[in-house]
């Protein structure tokens, strides 16, 4: 199995160069050259396996220069029951909003309360190996984060053999929540920097660190490397495909469907990684009837799916689900790709237009194919909260923000077409990560109190349900990280960190 650039198919690499890597040299992202198919009696086997077993066939099935061993190793450190609190790390909360039947694949019991631990989990390990396949030095990862990723990829890469991990975060730009979980952690191999500036300057200045190459040959001198966990890296989506199938399979045990009855899937999207996965999932023979694309304010894809038009020159809005305030979705790159089966020129065509203009409109035959499986949908913050409010208060289940956009735009959908086939709706945060937010929309009019911990605690008095472990715990722990750099001391702060000159 080899992994193509998607602007250019002569750039060939292993799946252990593509993780390794994470872009292709020309700025192209990395796609599999081909889909491994899976038929019925395949998708069946899966109801007779855990989370990790049906984790490591998908797997091994497209890293090929893995061993059976290696892939075993990585997806048992990864998806331990320790760290996602039961056996399955992604199961799944069958719920109704009115007579519409809600199936909420949670995908937060993970570490950091959010779903991106589903692959930072476990892509530490997979780039461990790759690297180790393909070259001696040690890797450091740099992540310029809003929130979410910082704090995934931190616990991820925590006391991993091989890797050093640095987060630079605005230092005005997170939630109380997020800097706390960053600031506290814990890790022999971890440090965290808050930039003076937003988040654009804290990604302008990883970018800059990474193509220094005076910096990068220093660094390359004393045994390190750069390396990055962002959502383009292959080893960031192709876990992410798992749970379609994982979610599938226990529908069939639990007796919702039949193997290979359809379904739909619901995502609230950003950088259009996690409803990339599920689109994978399809092309390898996941009976999926209709993609369901959700997004909030920021509904750049909405009009992409209606109009056949990308266009990123739009106002930007701070949302209550930030974790999809995303006006340039990169991983719709491969999606692309994929839908007009393969065609590189075309895409590079598109891209640089994107980053000329901030716009491109595909041909007709592609918006077509797209329409026939695709259907987008947005919400805004008041319809979002009221939401959550209408979920928890008449029908008893507490959603986050991000979540209740994809609870909203399904809600929409089903309700406008009819359309009963049985329906996955991703949950990608817990509501106790924008305890605000979710407590204004289920105690609406009352008080809250200013603290973020206190704020919390009646989150969990007034809806009778439990704040995660590693929330909790956030109260009590030390700060370990506090220093704060500007923009231009980015590059000092990693060398100083790392003890080199
Ligand atoms: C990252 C994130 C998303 C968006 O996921 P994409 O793969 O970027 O589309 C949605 N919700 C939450 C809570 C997230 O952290």
């Amino acid at each position: 199995m080899k992994y193509n650039s998607t602007t250019d198919k002569g750039i060939v690499v292993s799946a252990s160069q593509a993780i390794a890597q994470g872009i292709s040299t020309d700025g192209g992202l990395f796609v599999p050259m081909e889909i491994p198919q899976y038929s019925f009696s395949d998708i069946e086997a899966f109801t007779r396996l855990d989370y990790r077993g049906r984790a490591k066939k998908i797997l091994a099935d497209y890293l090929d220069d893995f061993t059976a061993e290696e892939i075993a190793e990585c997806v048992d450190k990864a998806y331990t029951k320790e760290k996602f609190g039961g056996e399955n790390p992604a199961p799944i909360s069958y719920e109704k909003f009115g007579d519409i039947d809600m199936n909420i694949l949670e995908l937060w019991h993970g570490p950091t309360s959010a779903f991106k631990d589903m692959a930072l989990q476990i892509l530490p390990h997979l780039l461990t190996k790759s690297l180790k396949k393909t070259t001696d030095k040690e890797a450091v990862i740099l992540v310029a984060t809003s929130g979410d990723t910082g704090k995934a990829a931190l616990e991820g890469f925590k006391d991993v053999d091989g890797t050093k991990i640095m987060v630079f975060y605005p230092v005005d730009g997170v939630s109380p929540m997020q800097k706390r979980q960053m600031t506290t952690q814990e890790g022999g191999n971890v440090a965290v920097c808050a930039i003076k500036g937003n988040f654009d300057d804290a990604q302008t200045g990883v970018k800059r660190i990474f193509t220094d190459s005076k910096l990068v040959k220093t660094l390359n001198d004393n045994g390190y490397l750069f390396s990055s966990a962002n959502s383009i890296n292959w080893g960031r989506l192709l876990p992410q495909i798992v749970y379609y199938f994982s979610a599938y399979a226990d529908m069939v045990n639990a007796g919702k469907i039949k193997v290979g009855d359809k379904i739909n899937v619901a995502v609230p999207t950003g950088n259009f990684g996690n409803i990339l996965a599920s689109y994978y999932a399809f092309r390898m023979g996941l009976p999926v009837n209709k993609f369901i694309c959700a997004s909030n304010s920021n509904n750049v894809l909405t009009d992409f799916i209606e109009t056949g038009t990308y266009d990123k020159n739009r106002s930007f809005y701070a949302t209550i689900s930030p974790s999809m305030d995303i006006l340039v979705s990169s991983n719709l790159e491969r999606f692309l790709y994929h839908i007009t089966d393969g065609d590189d020129a075309l895409v590079k065509e598109w891209m640089t237009a994107l980053k000329t203009t901030g716009a491109y409109t595909i041909d007709e035959q592609s918006k077509a194919k797209i329409e026939s499986i695709f259907t987008g949908g947005f919400c805004s913050d008041e319809k979002t909260q009221e939401i959550i409010g209408e979920f928890f208060n008449k029908y008893g289940y507490l959603c986050d923000t991000h979540t209740a956009v994809a609870v909203s735009v399904y809600k929409d959908y089903a309700e406008k077409t009819g359309d009963k086939t049985p329906t996955i709706i991703d949950s990608t945060a817990s509501p106790y990560k924008f305890s605000k937010a979710v407590l204004e929309a289920v105690a609406s009019g009352e008080e809250l109190p200013g603290d973020e911990f206190e704020m919390v605690d009646l989150l969990s008095k007034k809806t009778s349900t439990e704040v995660p472990a590693p929330l909790a715990a956030l109260k009590s722990k030390q700060t370990r990280f506090d220093t704060v750099c500007a923009k231009e001391e980015m590059a000092d702060f990693v060398l100083s960190t790392l003890g080199v000159k």
